[in-house]
């Protein structure tokens, strides 16, 4: 199943990109939830300049709808994890 990387706007497999989930129920934001947690999802490629394009301009917390502020270290932590 492809999804769009929310950084550059790719379509990629969703195993290929880090998913960022909202808590339907606490509204709490989720890096690479496990598959029990549901809620608006944005996706990112494992690479700094898609991350770093998803944070200019609020551009992650527009697309998933919060005004939470997403811990950028921890999506930065991700990477490495899995290369592509
Ligand atoms: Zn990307």
């Amino acid at each position: 199943m492809l999804r769009k990387c929310a950084g550059c706007g790719e379509l990629k497999p969703k195993e290929n990109l880090i998913k960022i989930t909202k808590n339907y129920k606490d509204g709490n934001i989720v890096i690479n939830p496990n598959s029990k947690i549901f809620g608006r999802s944005a996706y990112l490629c494992y690479n700094q300049s898609c991350i770093d394009n998803a944070f200019k301009k609020s551009k992650l917390n527009k697309f998933l709808k919060t005004s939470v502020s997403i811990d950028k270290t921890a999506l930065e932590k991700m990477l490495g994890q899995k290369g592509i």
